[in-house]
């Protein structure tokens, strides 16, 4: 399984990072539309089908929806479904494609999270509200001997332990460094040892680390060492980098 990472910032673009979208581009699973959203198009090789999953409605998250009406009208798309939970679904809808703010709506059929997702390629789908301002949404997949999770935007936590156990691929919001730890609780993000203790205590295999803070554009912005310390199979996702599990 391939897994692309086509922004890994936080809240705004900086020079370095567009803000959240990972996909899956065998399957065409997306999480996330925000600005780094418009990198899809040229990369629409493998599908003409998206699944984008949204994990709640900020804008640094859902604004690159604005971004697919060429790939429709060129017929590269030919379906493109949002999901999301309500009230992100309807927000979505109602407030980024209003009149005013963007009177189209590019093509996309909206429906609303089951419990459990039924993917094209034979995964199952499973999300977790997280707590943020405004609310978040976890996610895992499961295929048959692989898994993976996308947790973003929330404050690392143990009450979701269970729902990411024994993942082969832990995507992890990690927005401050321990120096902002202080940051953490009060904008509903997280830092670097919190996360790393619950990618060790839940037992994944990898952890990547996203949404990173764009006030740090430098290679460093988390103290990747101090991450390694407590859990060693550490790397903090870069924009466009490939992996795969
Ligand atoms: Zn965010
Ligand atoms: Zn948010």
């Amino acid at each position: 399984m391939r897994l692309q990472f086509l922004g890994t910032g936080g809240y705004h673009p900086n020079e370095r990072r567009h803000t959240a979208c990972l996909w899956l581009p065998e399957t065409g699973v997306v999480f996330d539309a925000g600005s780094a959203a418009f990198r899809i198009q040229p990369r629409l090789r493998t599908t003409s089908e998206l699944d984008i999953f949204l994990t709640h409605a900020h804008l640094d998250h859902v604004s690159g929806l604005t971004n697919f009406i060429v790939p429709f009208i060129i017929k590269q798309l030919t379906r493109a479904t949002v999901h999301a939970r309500e009230p992100y679904l309807t927000d979505v809808q109602k407030c980024l494609f209003s009149q005013p703010l963007f009177p189209v709506n590019p093509g996309f059929e909206y429906r609303e999270l089951a419990a459990e997702v039924a993917l094209r390629d034979g995964g199952k789908l499973t999300h977790i509200p997280l707590v943020h301002p405004g609310g978040s949404t976890g996610f895992r997949i499961d295929w048959p001997g692989k898994s993976f999770a996308y947790i973003t935007d929330t404050t690392a936590s143990p009450d979701y332990l269970e729902f990411i156990r024994g993942v082969d691929l832990l995507i992890h919001e990690c927005n401050f460094s321990d120096a902002m730890a202080q940051w953490s609780a009060t904008s509903g993000h997280s830092n670097t040892t919190p996360v790393a203790e619950l990618a060790r205590d839940a037992q994944v295999k990898r952890l990547y680390l996203t949404h990173i803070d764009p006030q740090h554009p430098e290679d460093d912005p988390i103290g990747i060492e101090t991450a390694r310390a407590i859990f060693p199979a550490t790397e903090i996702a870069e924009d466009l980098m490939e992996v795969e599990f």
